[in-house]
């Protein structure tokens, strides 16, 4: 990686704390990935893409830049990417997903706050991550009050935007998020200098849409029993899909499906066939939070689905394109994003619908849901998942965890008895 060192001293970033963050990588990804047994070979091309995680595709970016191409970081699936590619922009997924950057952001922000926000946060102002400095604008939005409140302060160390999410799925809320996409596509022209034609945009919609299809096929075939690949390895793939190039990320992962598919017509798995399955329900896990789908599978699950914006919730949907206007065209886009269940919004009893759903679909035996600490949201609306887990006869614990290693003992015990139970 230290081909990269000249860029990374362009970008600004704060070189011994960023080799510190490096080095400790590959001893964690060996422990948790490269120690898995049976892999599919398609998994190749996603261990290559962790190992130039800081290095190949942050070049791609500021190649793009000094093009005269613009970059844009994102949070959210909320933030529609299809009118950034549309003007010839890249977005890339600002989440983050590690503790190394929590104690930079507990001098800022207070520390009862969700780690996602704070790992993000974190790493703009330690300069140890690449993707935030390459970025010509931040766009957050308002959907926990976490987010919203620390975008007032981030505003300070970064180019931001912030687009207006509704709390609600009315007529009125659906009216305000189409003025957001709005107000957004001019931001977008702004920024990159690029008008969005509809013709832009429809070709937009479509490589987005056939990513998703992508990853969609890849979790049609983890509903096999066996799964042809292990729940840590598909989190992975959904993990990369926020910063991937859309087209290659697409291509690969059919290579990688059809490597599945010819697993499934032989009933070969990553397990054997009878494994405990797990569907995990909750808040988003970024790059590189495994913790949970390690613990899960070393003990002896095979997780087989994720309700996660990390999982099927950006999968939600495909665009409907009513019409070649670019009305028609963002009116689509709108109305495909509000069928994304998000705690963020209430009532919000559609997400419990997804999840006995896909309880079903996976053909779960149990239901982990995790919430990240300090998570309002989705910790509150726990409850009433567990309750309807509960009367649909699906066995379910909850577990509240954070980026640390200090909880994975009483992680794992606690685990360990569940999948006793239901296996
Ligand atoms: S969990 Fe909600 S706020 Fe987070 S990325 Fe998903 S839709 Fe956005
Ligand atoms: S995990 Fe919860 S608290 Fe954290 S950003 Fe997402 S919705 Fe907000």
């Amino acid at each position: 990686m230290s081909k990269y060192l000249q860029m990374w001293e362009d970008l600004g970033l704060d070189i011994d704390k960023h080799n510190v963050l490096l080095d400790a990588l590959p001893a964690v990804y060996q422990n948790v990935y490269l120690s898995q047994e049976n892999r599919p070979e398609g998994m190749k091309y996603f261990n290559f893409v962790v190992s130039e995680i800081h290095g190949l595709r942050v070049k791609e970016l500021v190649e793009h830049k000094n093009k005269g191409g613009k970059v844009f970081g994102t949070f959210c699936v909320y933030v529609p990417e299809e009118l950034i590619i549309a003007a010839g922009g890249v977005a890339v997924g600002l989440c983050g997903g590690t503790d190394f950057s929590i104690p930079a952001a507990e001098e800022v922000l207070p520390r009862n706050l969700c780690p996602l926000i704070k790992s993000a946060f974190g790493f703009k102002l330690s300069r140890t991550c690449p993707y935030f400095e390459v970025a010509d604008l931040v766009v957050g939005e308002t959907t926990c009050d976490g987010k919203k409140k620390t975008w007032e302060i981030f505003g300070e160390y970064a180019p931001m935007y912030v687009m207006e999410l509704p709390q609600c799925k009315g007529e009125q809320d659906k009216e305000l998020w189409l003025h957001e996409l709005y107000r957004f596509k001019d931001k977008v022209e702004e920024i990159t200098g690029n008008a969005i034609t509809s013709e832009k945009l429809i070709d937009a919609i479509n490589i987005v849409d056939a990513r998703r299809a992508a990853l969609q096929r890849l979790f049609d075939l983890r509903k096999s029993d066996p799964s042809p690949i292990s729940g840590l390895d598909a989190l992975l793939i959904s993990q990369i899909y926020f910063y991937d190039d859309a087209v290659r990320f697409t291509k690969q992962v059919h290579e990688l499906c059809d490597e599945l598919e010819e697993r499934v017509k032989k009933g070969e798995g990553v397990f054997p066939k009878g494994k405990t399955r797990v569907l995990v329900a909750g808040t988003p896990m970024p790059i590189p939070h495994w913790k949970l789908h390690d613990i899960a599978e070393k003990s002896g699950a095979a997780i087989v689905c994720e309700e996660s914006c990390v999982g099927t919730r950006s999968l939600t949907g495909d665009t409907e394109i009513k019409g070649d206007s670019l009305d028609d065209l963002l009116q689509s886009i709108s109305e495909r994003q509000f069928k994304v269940n998000c705690a963020c919004f209430t009532p919000n009893d559609e997400r419990i619908d997804d999840i006995i759903n896909l309880a079903k679909e996976y053909k779960a035996d149990g239901v982990i849901q995790y919430v990240l600490q300090f998570c309002q949201p989705f910790s509150i609306e726990s409850v009433k998942v567990q309750k309807a887990l509960e009367k649909a006869g699906i066995p379910s614990i909850s577990i509240e965890s954070d980026y640390s290693i200090e909880d994975v003992g009483q992680l794992q015990t606690r685990i360990e008895a569940f999948l006793e139970v239901i296996g």
